[in-house]
């Protein structure tokens, strides 16, 4: 694990949130983005290095939407940069962490995504990325 590379936070309504973390922030997000493997549109702020991701659901039966019935909005997960995501996929399983995406998936800004599952996290999803 090299650093923590973004957080994650669901929300009902992307214009709505992008618009409230600019106040925040005091910045744009530098892009918007839609990731059609989750069926959600993204967008990310970048303070210093420190990033946000914004998540809404749009497709139907996405994580998003189901996370926020469940818990409502607020931070969904933690990304951790690593240097080689199949090497550290690989040390946790043998740590006996189950990992959702055993197989890296293309995430939203340049990323291989893979999540660990929140049960044995203390009920944070985790995501580990690899820039592409
Ligand atoms: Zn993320």
């Amino acid at each position: 694990m090299k650093k923590i590379e973004h957080i994650g936070i669901a929300v009902k309504n992307l214009d709505t949130a992008n618009k409230l973390y600019s106040k925040i922030l005091g910045i744009e997000p530098y892009k918007e983005e839609k990731v059609d493997s989750e069926g959600v549109i993204t967008s990310f702020f970048n303070r210093n290095g420190t990033k946000i991701e914004l998540l809404q659901g749009v497709k139907k039966d996405n994580s998003i939407d189901k996370f926020i019935e469940k818990r409502g909005e607020g931070i969904h997960h933690i990304a951790f940069e690593v240097e080689d995501i199949l090497i550290e996929i690989k040390r946790l399983k043998k740590l006996g962490f189950k990992i959702i995406n055993e197989q890296p998936k293309k995430g939203a800004d340049n990323n291989l995504i893979a999540f660990i599952h929140p049960k044995e996290t203390n009920q944070v999803l985790i995501e580990l990325c690899q820039k592409i």
